[in-house]
């Protein structure tokens, strides 16, 4: 489909940590070891066992979450926190309970971050109902006979003694990872992408659903893992900014631009290999003969970038020619 568009959105979510990246949790070799994502699929009404927590055709007695399954992991290279795995470990493990009230449940964790409206007393309500918390990564996952049940091992860092407790369900608080499937858009927009590879916003205080590219707002996942509710209030500042653009019905350009002089061009491109803007382009001046290059104002973000690689002094800032700036440089020091 072709649409005449004003202004986008990109909310492209996140796809899931690959748990076989961790072969020590066993997420290849055991049925009974699966991801958070699996789990919420399993307990919903819809799901294939029509809401009824079984694995294996049964009940499972003693449960094992494992957080921070490729966040906070420097092995794998995510060194960021996936933010939501905490507080959906203490909904699941409610979930478990709610089911079968006898279950053993039992969390490893790094650091519980309930940091939302209520998070924190929720988390301490599943204590009080039983589950029970466990501070240190857990190492791995294994059987110690064929048939046998898997055991989960891990260090109780805060008593300082290593524990190994039999599971039938262990269930990886797998992370956060960005999008795959954006790729495709944000090569096509060149949004730039932060050391963690989820979408930058253009600043991190006072523009948060903004890109550097106007027009074009960031909702969700796709810009940083988060929570429903951080979601929500992302998407309708950004459905809200969107509005804005098309309610005043034009844009304002920078007045700050590139200007290419096309009597000094050489033609050479490296101004067009240089712009992440793509503000760029080669311009036929006469028919089969010669290319120079010409910016695209509404394109342009005004950093100089193509200013600087130009051998033959051809562009300059609008506003910032080199003749005003060397003025600047040379204007004689005045004391005030
Ligand atoms: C196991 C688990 C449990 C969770 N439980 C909770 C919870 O209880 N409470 C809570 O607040 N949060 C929870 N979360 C977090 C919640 O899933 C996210 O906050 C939420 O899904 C983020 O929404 P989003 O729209 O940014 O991304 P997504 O939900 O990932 O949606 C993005 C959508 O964009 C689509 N897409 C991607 N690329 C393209 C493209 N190029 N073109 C078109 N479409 C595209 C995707 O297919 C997807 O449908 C949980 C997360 C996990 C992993």
């Amino acid at each position: 489909m072709e649409l005449d568009i004003g202004t986008i959105i990109v909310a492209t979510g996140y796809d899931q940590f690959n748990p076989s990246l961790k072969p020590e949790y066993g997420y290849d070799l055991y049925e009974n070891v699966i991801t958070g994502l699996e789990f919420e699929r399993l307990s919903t009404a819809s799901g294939p066992t029509g809401g009824k927590i079984e694995i294996e055709g049964k009940e499972p007695k003693d449960v094992v979450f494992i957080s921070c399954v490729g966040s906070r992991d420097k092995q794998v290279g995510n060194e960021y926190c996936s933010r939501v795995c905490c507080m959906y470990i203490a909904k699941q493990a409610q979930l478990v309970k709610e089911h079968i009230p006898d279950a053993n449940i039992t969390v490893f964790y790094t650091d519980v971050r309930a940091f939302g409206k209520g998070y924190e007393a929720f988390y301490a309500r599943v204590q009080r109902e039983g589950v029970k918390y466990i501070r240190g990564n857990a190492a791995e996952v294994y059987k110690k006979k064929k048939g046998g049940k898997i055991i989960v091992k891990g260090e109780d860092t805060l008593l300082g003694k290593v524990v190994e407790i039999e599971a039938d369900l262990v269930i990886l608080a797998t992370g956060m990872v960005p999008s795959k499937d954006a790729d495709k858009i944000v090569n096509l927009l060149k949004l730039p992408k932060d050391p963690d590879n989820f979408l930058l916003e253009a600043h991190p205080k006072l523009r948060p659903v903004d890109t550097v590219i106007d027009g074009v707002f960031l909702a969700g996942c796709c810009q940083s893992p988060k929570d429903i509710p951080d979601t929500v209030s992302q998407a309708k500042a950004a459905a809200l900014c969107a509005v804005a653009k098309m309610a005043k019905g034009k844009v304002e350009n920078e007045p700050i631009v590139a200007v290419v002089d096309e009597s000094l061009c050489r033609g050479c491109g490296r101004c067009i290999q240089t712009c992440e803007f793509d503000a760029i382009e080669a311009k036929e001046i006469r028919e089969g003969f010669l290319f120079v290059a010409h910016s695209n104002e509404a394109r342009c973000k005004g950093c100089g970038a193509c200013s600087v690689v130009c051998p033959s002094s051809a562009i300059t800032m609008n506003h910032f020619t080199d003749n005003q700036i060397l003025a600047m440089v040379r204007a004689p020091f005045v004391e005030v």
